[in-house]
């Protein structure tokens, strides 16, 4: 696959003679006798028959198919299929026992180009939700807690699910003195204060611009504004800030929600869930200015960077494209408005996919990709191999993101804690502080790369 343009997501920049597509894309159905419902979903062939699979809960890894068929064929050509008596992961027992995969689709997309948008994927709240809880896993034995899912994508829930992490939507679930992890969404101050009454370590992956979001509702309560709040009813982000102050915070997700305000006497504050679309926010701020002349807000919206350079990357981008795909979770907000403004540029084709498994085989011309906030860029990948571009990828970039967020302050003193105790374990000098560059280089991806493997 040819790949030209820097890619600042990546850091590097693709040589196209590096880059090799494998030799053939089936997608299967798994049809196994102890879990008819699942689904495997993609597998790709290599001439020598050793492969490797994405699988809904299992992630990406490599493995051997055995087929004793007298028919069994080490290559496949596209529109082949053939039966497959077990899938072994490599040292492992195998993956699915007594089971049938039968390959029911053997083709690539076959597009003509890609365009990738970049910024793309994991943004820098996410990457600290992520490192954090890996980091919850290493700490304490399973089964550590979660507090909804830490980031709204089910490839990394799946994967802390594989290392023990139980997620729950009701903290009152958590068992005395059980280490619980908080959302990076941000709770609500009782469900923070009832995870501590608990009795285990409580640390809150919060991204920081939600609490800037929680405490600017907290200070306009304070001082007696009426506070319009921008968001999704029900969305983890929206409750969490709305409980901040919930006598004074109203949810607004339509100009007839303004209208249905009545008379306050004022004054107006006007705050927003961070992942909002820029046109779906901007449309509510000039409808409520109009009503409310006086109406604050904070200086920049509060739609995040991520958010706002995510969408503008697509927007230079979905016009000329045939398709737009958007590769994140449907519950994940930002990834459902990168939809939005893809549909609002006059994109014909726009598909919101979880990974490869879910392209429809009938794209043509040029597509776009992006990948929402909470998507990993092996997810990206997967989907770049799958559309298969005759022209290759071209990479548009509209900014270079360099945000980092540090761990939890609760989680880097528990680290500092425990380096010092080993460090008198074994006689050396006590850490006095958190790596911070360390953690920096560390990503998020190499978090994950074991769900890769
Ligand atoms: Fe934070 Fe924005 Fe990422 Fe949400 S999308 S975690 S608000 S940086």
């Amino acid at each position: 696959m040819v790949v030209t343009g820097a890619d600042p997501v990546k850091d590097r920049r693709v040589d196209a003679e590096t880059e090799r597509l494998p030799s053939v894309l089936v997608i299967v159905t798994l049809r196994a006798r102890s879990s008819p419902s699942r689904r495997m979903t993609k597998v790709t062939l290599s001439p020598s028959i050793s492969c490797w699979y994405s699988m809904m809960s299992l992630g990406s890894r490599p493995f051997t198919l055995t087929n004793s068929s007298p028919t069994a064929k080490s290559t496949l050509e596209a529109g082949e299929s053939m039966e497959i008596e077990e899938i072994r992961a490599p040292d492992t027992r195998p993956a699915y026992e007594e089971s049938q995969f039968v390959i029911t689709r053997l083709d690539f997309v076959n597009v003509d180009k890609v365009v990738l948008a970049a910024p793309r994927g994991f943004c820098a709240g996410v990457e600290k939700a992520i490192k954090a809880l890996d980091w919850m896993t290493r700490v304490f034995a399973p089964p550590v807690f979660c507090y909804h899912e830490i980031v709204h994508n089910q490839f990394v829930v799946d994967y802390f699910k594989s290392l023990g992490v139980v997620f729950i939507d009701d903290v009152t679930l958590v068992p005395p003195g059980a280490p619980v992890m908080l959302s990076a969404h941000g709770s609500p101050p009782e469900v923070i204060e009832a995870a501590r009454q608990s009795g285990g370590t409580v640390i809150d992956a919060v991204c920081p611009l939600v609490t800037k979001v929680h405490h600017e509702l907290k200070v306009r309560a304070r001082k007696g504004y009426t506070v319009l709040y921008v968001g999704h009813q029900g969305h983890e982000e929206a409750v969490g800030t709305m409980a901040v102050a919930p006598q004074s915070v109203h949810l607004i997700e339509s100009t007839e929600d303004i209208d249905a305000l009545g008379t306050f006497a004022g004054p107006f504050a006007l705050l927003s869930q961070t992942t909002l679309s820029l046109d779906e926010w901007q449309d509510l701020r000039e409808y409520a200015e109009a009503k409310f002349p006086d109406i604050w807000m904070p200086n920049r919206s509060d739609l995040c960077f991520a958010t706002t350079n995510r969408q503008a990357a697509l927007r230079t981008i979905a016009a000329e494209a045939d398709a737009v795909i958007v590769i994140g979770s449907a519950n994940s907000s930002n990834t459902v408005a990168l939809t939005k403004v893809a549909e609002a540029v006059g994109c014909a084709r726009v598909l919101r996919v979880n990974g490869a498994f879910e392209l429809p085989d009938d794209l043509r011309g040029t597509v776009a990709v992006t990948a929402g906030a909470s998507a990993p860029e092996s997810l990206v990948n997967e989907v770049l191999d799958a559309l298969n571009p005759t022209e290759g990828v071209t990479i548009t970039s509209v900014t270079v993101e360099d945000e980092y967020f540090p761990p939890p302050p609760e989680l880097r003193e528990m680290l500092k804690t425990l380096s010092a105790l080993l460090d008198l374990a074994l006689g050396t000098p006590a850490a006095s502080s958190f790596d911070g560059e360390a953690d920096r280089r560390f990503t998020a991806a190499e978090v994950l790369s074991a769900a890769n493997r």
